[in-house]
């Protein structure tokens, strides 16, 4: 099936960003900054009780930064690069984290300089770089979590450390004259499972239980990552079940001793709000007898849709043209057999698809513009016109 239009995007939301995109060459993703503040108060208004760091990997253009800023959100920073940026629109470096585990000494030293205290850790070689970098920082220790056999875009063992180790930095944190604030956990991004926070939210509960028993520490925050659903092809549970369950978890663990709770979401605040505008190139056919059409279209894995890495991520691909559908692989335009975005997936396309249509990728605001390549083959990076 075709998507419809109203799964995805109000009305008139799509008409203007159609009607933007139709003035402008493909391809180009067209971000409605209205959406990314609408899903900014949905968040706030099913969370209330949540402090808001945006991780801004899914999308660091200006025009969201300032308007999560003026909205009152902090920051989740992963690099010194972006921490300039943030810092240059004018966000103070108390709504700042640097929630990157993998960093150097001296960017340690650079955030710490620019007024940042708050920091990330999953390993004692980091930990003693902060507490000389950055003497005197909040800590808080990322724990592995396992979600990836549901997280369409897992983010597992890089990132976190086993409980035991969790409780050894904590204590080591305190030692080295570093302030022990709190766990971390990432459930993995586009987590389609809620219990995967009843398992983390379980394995803080017993550390800070034991470290407040055996070690009289007592941790004050729970920072509970990203993976917030966007509105994808496989549909999930709507934010406002995440919130009632993952709150529910939370209120069984803790109690009326419930820790400052901290929220970093990336995918689910920008997502929904951008349209990637690609136009179809070529269709061919391998064979004379070959069952499936090719489409090839000027946008691909190095254009923004790296995300179909493994045919992880299925996007909504909208097109205006009715009748029958027949299932074709979806292809770059690159000279790199690596850029074929659905191949085993064979996406439904209508039959009567034309060289020079327009293909519209729902869903595309976050984890796009970042990832696209600056000249691969000499096709410039997309481009992004926020409205
Ligand atoms: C990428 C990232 C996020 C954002 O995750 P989403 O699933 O996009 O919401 C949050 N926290 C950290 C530490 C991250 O690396």
């Amino acid at each position: 099936m075709i998507p419809a239009i109203s799964d995805y995007y109000d009305t008139e939301t799509f008409d203007r960003i159609k009607a933007f995109a139709d003035t402008q060459e493909t391809p180009c993703l067209v971000v409605d900054t209205a959406t990314v503040g609408d899903q900014y108060d949905e968040l706030t208004g099913v969370f209330p009780y949540a402090r808001i760091f945006y991780a801004v990997k899914a999308n660091p253009a200006p025009e969201i930064i300032s308007l999560l800023r003026d909205r009152g959100s902090n920051f989740d920073i992963a690099s010194i690069y972006e921490l300039d940026r943030v810092l240059e629109l004018g966000v103070s470096p108390e709504r700042i984290s640097y929630g990157n585990t993998i960093k150097k000494s001296r960017d340690i030293r650079y955030f710490y300089e620019k007024g940042v205290r708050d920091f990330a850790t999953d390993s004692e070689a980091d930990l003693r770089n902060i507490a000389q970098a950055a003497p005197g920082a909040r800590i808080y220790v990322r724990i592995l979590s396992e979600g990836s056999a549901t997280a369409d875009w897992p983010l597992s063992r890089k990132f976190g450390c086993q409980t035991d180790m969790a409780m050894d930095l904590i204590m080591m944190a305190r030692d080295l004259g570093l302030d022990p604030y709190g766990i971390s956990f990432h459930v993995g991004s586009q987590q389609r499972d809620i219990g995967t926070w009843d398992a983390a939210i379980a394995k803080v509960k017993v550390i800070f239980e034991r470290l407040q028993e055996e070690e009289g520490i007592k941790l004050r925050m729970i920072n509970m990552g990203g993976g917030f659903p966007a509105h994808y092809l496989s549909r999930t549970n709507d934010l406002a079940t995440y919130a009632g369950e993952i709150t529910r978890f939370l209120e069984e663990d803790f109690g009326d001793d419930m820790p400052e709770i901290i929220l970093e979401p990336g995918r689910s605040l920008i997502a929904n709000a951008g349209v990637l505008v690609s136009e179809v190139v070529l269709i061919s056919r391998k064979s004379r007898t070959g069952l499936h059409r090719w489409v090839y279209i000027d946008v691909g894995k190095f254009s923004g849709l790296i995300e179909t890495l493994g045919e992880a991520i299925k996007f909504p691909v909208y097109s205006d043209r009715k009748g029958e559908l027949e299932g074709v692989v979806l292809a770059g335009p690159t000279c790199d057999s690596a850029d074929i975005m659905y191949e085993d997936f064979k996406y439904p396309l209508p039959l009567n698809l034309a060289i020079g249509d327009r293909l519209y990728w729902f869903s595309t605001g976050a984890y796009t513009t970042s990832y696209s390549a600056i000249e691969f083959n000499g096709f410039p990076p997309l481009k992004t016109y926020h409205i």
